[in-house]
């Protein structure tokens, strides 16, 4: 019997090491990890240099108390983030995770405001469905009923507005006009909530478990920017799981070249090696905090020195090896590899995403997005066929009737075009079987 009490649907293998894109049980079996564990192995599992690298740190000392020490780990990772950033923001803020990272993110914003004499401002508009995070403030802005529902009673739930799924709503998401119709809510939302009293709007640029790899329709993204703008509203991007080039951009919003006042990242920061994660705000900002009494935040492993090694160990990975191209391109292969799959199968209803942020949809009906009935539990179930056919992919049932389970497949940033073969081989196998089991059907290969 185990003693954890982690949610798993089935029984899973112990691990025993992980390899480039591969991790293999104690009994020698050999899987695919083709959703980077949670979005995170970014650049693959036990890169040698990252290895090292950590080991020369261990070799110092393994842990510095930020408010004892500067550590010049900690110093340089934050120079190069901040060089990474658009231009303004360069003041960072380490954390030890994502759900830290949007939390911080939060109370930064609150701080400011106050230090600006407007204390009125305290909402924070997010978007439903959305995940920001476990922690009770990043769950008052997530938009996930199943997570927020049992907290309700215990948190300020944030007003929320309807995520741009044009595709379930039938709009044509290259149509300008579709991004400025999801826009328009936000600018709805703050004039019902009273301007005063808004705070921040927070956003993932491309969705992510949540949504399965949402991309924004044409000109979402600059609009919401220009209505942030416009009523004085702090924009928030949390790129938790965007960040760290996995999208074929540094940042997911490179996509779109809009700036937001702060930055959360995380999971690729740490690629998987250590739990890493940062705030990265705009330096007007920090300096009217730290002139108003300080950032009254901090969490004890907050820059740690070894988090910091291995951090900088990924961002030099990332560089010297072309991580971010190779994502953009294999990205691009495996997106139309995945959208061929459309023939095959009819019960796949969309693919979706951007780079190696990639994902698609089961539906009961492609022409109305029927989702495929709750008691299949299709979102547990091909997961554990795939599992048993050697790969690993990431599953999501967003919320019951208005959207079906989506699946994210997003290997390390390191994938070849035959480990992406492979991939393939292994998830279509696992799709026959889950099509032959639920008959779903699918058509015969050409
Ligand atoms: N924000 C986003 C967009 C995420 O995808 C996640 C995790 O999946 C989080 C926040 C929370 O991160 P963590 O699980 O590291 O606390």
């Amino acid at each position: 019997m185990s003693h954890l009490f982690y949610q798993t649907s089935a029984f899973r293998p112990f691990l025993d090491r992980g390899e480039g894109v591969y991790m293999y049980g104690k009994d020698g079996t050999r899987y695919l990890d083709g959703s980077s564990g949670a979005m995170v192995s970014n650049i693959g599992h036990s890169n040698p240099a990252v290895l090292a690298a950590m080991r020369a740190q261990m070799e110092k000392s393994t842990f510095g108390y930020r408010l004892h020490f500067q550590t010049e780990a900690s110093e340089a990772l934050a120079a190069r983030t901040a060089a990474l950033c658009p231009p303004g923001l360069d003041r960072v803020f380490f954390v030890s995770g994502g759900s830290e990272a949007t939390e911080s993110t939060i109370k930064l914003a609150r701080q400011y405001k106050l230090a600006i004499d407007q204390s009125s401002r305290w909402k924070v508009i997010s978007r439903m469905p959305s995940y920001h995070g476990s922690t009770l403030g990043a769950l008052a802005i997530t938009g996930y009923d199943p997570l927020t529902r049992p907290f309700e009673p215990m948190m300020q739930a944030m007003p929320k507005i309807p995520a741009p799924r044009a595709y379930l709503d039938g709009l044509n998401p290259d149509d300008p006009a579709t991004g400025l119709h999801y826009a328009d809510m936000l600018e709805a939302k703050i004039l019902e909530e009273g301007p005063e009293t808004v705070l921040a709007f927070i956003v993932e640029p491309i969705g992510g478990a949540s949504t399965g790899a949402l991309v924004p329709p044409a000109g979402y993204m600059e609009r919401i920017r220009e209505i942030c703008t416009h009523y004085d509203i702090l924009l928030i991007h949390d790129e938790v799981m965007t960040g760290g080039g996995r999208t074929g951009r540094f940042w997911g919003a490179d996509h779109w070249g809009t700036t937001p006042d702060i930055i959360a990242i995380s999971k690729g920061f740490g690629g998987g090696y250590v739990p890493l994660g940062a705030m990265i705000a705009r330096r007007d900002m920090v300096e009217a905090v730290m002139a108003d009494g300080g950032f009254q935040h901090g969490h004890t492993y907050a820059g740690n020195p070894l988090a910091c090694s291995a951090g900088l160990a990924v961002l030099d990975q990332i560089e010297q090896n072309g991580l971010i191209d190779n994502a953009a391109r294999m990205g691009d292969l495996l997106k139309s590899r995945l959208t061929g799959l459309m023939n095959r199968y009819p019960f796949i209803g969309d693919v979706r995403g951007k780079g190696l942020l990639l994902a698609f949809e089961l539906v009961a009906d492609r022409t109305t997005m029927e989702p495929l009935p709750t008691s299949m539990k299709a979102f547990q179930r091909l997961v554990d066929i795939a599992y048993e056919r050697g790969l690993i992919i990431y599953s999501r049932r967003t919320r019951g009737g208005t959207s079906g389970d989506h699946f994210l497949v997003c290997p390390p940033m390191i994938v070849t075009e035959d480990q992406i073969d492979e991939l393939m081989t292994k998830l279509t196998a696992s799709l026959d079987t889950f099509a032959a089991e639920t008959r779903l059907g699918a058509e015969p290969v050409a």
